[in-house]
C-alpha cells in the first residue's frame, strides 16, 4: 500500500448522478463501494464532501440573501450530504464518525483534532461537515485544512474528469492529461485543480494532491496501492 492515511474530497454536485439536484442513491452506494474497497486494504480514510449539489453560498445573493447567511447554508448542505453518506457506509459495513465544523451536538460531534486522529486509529472513517466552520471558505479548503491537521499522506481529489489537463478537454480536443506536475506548474499554466486558498495550504504544508476519477470503478483501490491514476502534484 503507498498509504496509510489519506484524505478524499467528494464533491456534492457529483452526489447528484444523473439527477437535476439533491442526492442520487445510485450514486451514493457506489461511492460507499469503492471507499469500503480501501478501507479493506487497511488505509485511515477521512473524507471531506461539497455541498454544491443543495446549496453553494455565492447563489445566496441572487435570491436576496447575504454571502455570509448563505455560506452557512452551504455548510449545513455539506452535512447533508455527509449524514447521507454516513448512513451509506455503514449499511456496507463500515465504522464511521461524523464530526462537523459547527456545532450541532445531537447529530455529530464537533472536530476535535485529537478525536478525529484516534477515530481513524481505530479504523473509523472520518467524515468532516459543515465544512471549516467558517464563510468565505470551501470544502476544497476544508479538504487541506483538515489533511494537514490529521496528518493525511495526500489529499484525493475525486471528480468525474480522470485528471488535470493542459485545457479543458470538453472543448479542447488536443488537451493531455499531465500524470504529475509542480505546484509552481499548476500556478504559472493557471490550471484549475482547487481555489487558491486551498492549493496554497498544500503547497506550504508539502502535501501532495490527486486529482482522479472517482467515477471509475476499482481507480480509488488502484491509487491506494500506488497505481499511476489521475494527476499527482507535488
Ligand atoms: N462553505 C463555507 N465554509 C466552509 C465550507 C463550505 O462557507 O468551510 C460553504 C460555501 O458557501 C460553499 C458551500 O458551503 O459554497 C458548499 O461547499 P462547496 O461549494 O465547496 O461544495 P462543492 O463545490 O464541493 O460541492
Amino acid at each position: 500500500m503507498k498509504y496509510k492515511r489519506i484524505l478524499l474530497k467528494l464533491s456534492g454536485e457529483a452526489l447528484m448522478g444523473e439527477k437535476n439536484y439533491g442526492i442520487d442513491s445510485k450514486r451514493l452506494e457506489q461511492y460507499a463501494h469503492e471507499i469500503k474497497k480501501i478501507t479493506d486494504l487497511g488505509v485511515e480514510v477521512a473524507i471531506v464532501i461539497g455541498g454544491g449539489n443543495i446549496f453553494r453560498g455565492v447563489q445566496a445573493e441572487n435570491i436576496g440573501i447575504d454571502r455570509v447567511q448563505g455560506d452557512y447554508m452551504g455548510m449545513l448542505a455539506t452535512l447533508i450530504n455527509a449524514m447521507a453518506l454516513q448512513s451509506a457506509l455503514e449499511e456496507n459495513g463500515m465504522f464511521t464518525r461524523l464530526m462537523s465544523g459547527i456545532k450541532i451536538e445531537s447529530v455529530c460531534e464537533p472536530f476535535i483534532r485529537r478525536r478525529a486522529i484516534r477515530h481513524l486509529e481505530k479504523g473509523r472513517i472520518v467524515i468532516f461537515g459543515a465544512g471549516i466552520g467558517n464563510p468565505y471558505f470551501t470544502t476544497d479548503s476544508t479538504a487541506s485544512l483538515r489533511a494537514i491537521e490529521i496528518e493525511a499522506e495526500v489529499v484525493l481529489k475525486g471528480t468525474r474528469v480522470d485528471g488535470v489537463y493542459t485545457a479543458d478537454p470538453e472543448k479542447d480536443k488536443t488537451a493531455t492529461r499531465y500524470t504529475t506536475i509542480s505546484f509552481q506548474e499548476v500556478y504559472e499554466k493557471n490550471l484549475n485543480v482547487m481555489d487558491m486558498t486551498a492549493f496554497t495550504l498544500c503547497q506550504e504544508n508539502n502535501l501532495p494532491i490527486i486529482v482522479f476519477d472517482m467515477n471509475k470503478d476499482g481507480n480509488l483501490a488502484n491509487l491506494i496501492r500506488g497505481e499511476k491514476v489521475g494527476t499527482l502534484i507535488m
